[in-house]
């Protein structure tokens, strides 16, 4: 691939518009934004070896191929008797005699004959010649005869060997984001290292001469720069690596300085402010100079403008300037981007969970919106009210939030009561 600028120009642009019918930079829906940027992403090259532990939050390179089987032998599922399935008598009480015990960690050594049991514990290996265990509270005892009532099965309560993951079969996918989960599971294969994607190197700053660094007074007309701070936040989350380049006065010169310094150090360049309105032209002049740049009018609400396109050999997200604009279109596009670029498989989309609303929203058809949202529960059954001022920049709404409530580009306003998407903002730890 070339990524000189008149080259690169033409061919992001040709392959969004012939991946799709209807493109239009001046209303593209949310859906067609996101397929645009998929289509041109593909994961970075890059695989490093780290200790199983320090493979959280990043993702698997490789299969993980089992080398051994999981359980590795046959063993109990409860504390009770393990004993021979065709000892046990359909229509009456059973009576065995018993003969040992095994403990987790400590097999009985034995072989179990017809008409014997041996006490056993949770996780021990079934003795030779058992294959059931029935359950302790079921059983009565006279000395050291058990006696089994009629009922239970032969082959129960017994985990079979390779019954979790089976010697030689792939454990875990490549592709996989490592969670804790991922974390048990590849220690219960006795793995010490694993191999996983480099971490997406990506750089960011905010633009406009209006922005004051946080520990300065305010001068009249300034605004903390608290963009930073979301996409640090965000960024940081999702395991990039960071290069934070402070903010870029809205000058020709300090914002070519700046694209240029981030696009040859970064995979993914992430701006904030300047693609509105008057400051995208000036913006677009620059950046139709430096690669290839689309800018977009997308119909949601919050975050209207975005540019999307490549410097360099970066990916570029020119996300819009108020503060909750920033997260929205950080969440609704970056995010999946950002994913695919470092190499995550399978369905990663956030779900959309349909909860019935306790608020009245007005919204016209013709964009999708992403209020935010408490999902909380109230008489045993979860809903969803929207929190208070819904302004895009008022930050606070982010903050009060657990959800964004999603209000499809079609839909019209929303009556109490009425079922409504719902993406949830965290997961589990
Ligand atoms: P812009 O897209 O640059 O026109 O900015 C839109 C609005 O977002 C303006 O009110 C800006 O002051 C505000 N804004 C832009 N960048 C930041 C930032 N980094 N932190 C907080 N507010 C910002
Ligand atoms: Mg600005």
């Amino acid at each position: 691939m070339t990524h000189s600028n008149g080259d690169a120009m033409n061919d992001i642009k040709k392959k969004i518009i012939s991946c799709m019918d209807d493109y239009d930079p001046d209303a593209l829906t949310v859906e067609k934004a996101r397929e645009a940027i998929l289509a041109c992403l593909s994961p970075i090259e890059g695989v490093e070896r780290v200790a199983v532990r320090s493979s959280l939050g990043r993702i698997l390179a490789e299969d993980v191929i089992s080398p051994i089987d999981v359980p590795a032998h046959d063993n109990s599922a409860m504390d009770g008797y393990a004993l021979r399935g065709a000892d046990l008598k359909p229509d009456c009480e059973t009576r065995l005699r018993e003969v040992g015990v095994a403990y987790a960690g400590r097999a009985y050594e034995g072989e179990v004959k017809p008409g014997e049991c041996v006490r056993i514990m949770t996780g021990a290996v079934m003795p030779r010649g058992t294959d059931t265990v029935v359950i302790q509270e079921v059983v009565d005892r006279d000395g050291d005869v058990v006696i089994v009532p009629p009922g239970e099965k032969p082959g129960q309560n017994v985990r079979s060997a390779g019954e979790d993951l089976a010697s030689g079969k792939p454990a875990l996918k490549a592709g996989t984001l490592v969670r804790p989960a991922e974390l048990g599971l590849m220690a219960s294969l006795g793995m010490a290292e694993v191999a996983v994607r480099r971490r997406l190197r990506v750089a960011f700053f905010s633009t406009g001469d209006e922005l004051a660094s946080v520990g300065s007074v305010l001068k009249e007309g300034e605004v903390y720069d608290s963009n930073r701070y979301t996409l640090y936040g965000m960024l940081a989350r999702m395991g990039a690596e960071l290069i934070d380049m402070g903010v870029v006065r809205d000058d020709r010169a300090s914002l070519e300085q700046a694209f240029l310094q981030a696009s040859a150090h970064a995979d993914v360049v992430i701006t904030s402010g300047g693609v509105s309105v008057g400051e995208a032209d000036y913006t677009r002049e620059l950046l139709e100079r430096l690669g290839e740049v689309l800018f977009w009018k997308i119909a949601m609400k919050p975050g209207r403008p975005m540019a999307f396109g490549r410097i360099g050999k970066a990916w570029f997200f020119g996300l819009p300037g108020n503060p909750v604009a920033v997260m929205v279109t950080f969440y609704q596009f970056v995010r999946d981007a950002l994913f695919t670029l470092a190499g995550r498989g399978g369905d990663f989309r956030v779900p959309l969970l349909q909860v019935p609303c306790a608020s009245a929203m007005r919204k016209r058809p013709g964009r999708t919106e992403f209020q935010r949202g408490i999902l909380y529960c109230e008489g045993g059954r979860w809903q969803v009210r929207v929190t208070g001022s819904q302004g895009s920049g008022v930050l606070r709404s982010m903050s009060e939030a657990n959800c964004f409530i999603v209000l499809e580009h079609e839909r019209g306003s929303v009556q109490p009561g009425e079922l409504v998407s719902v993406q949830v903002m965290d997961g589990l730890v």
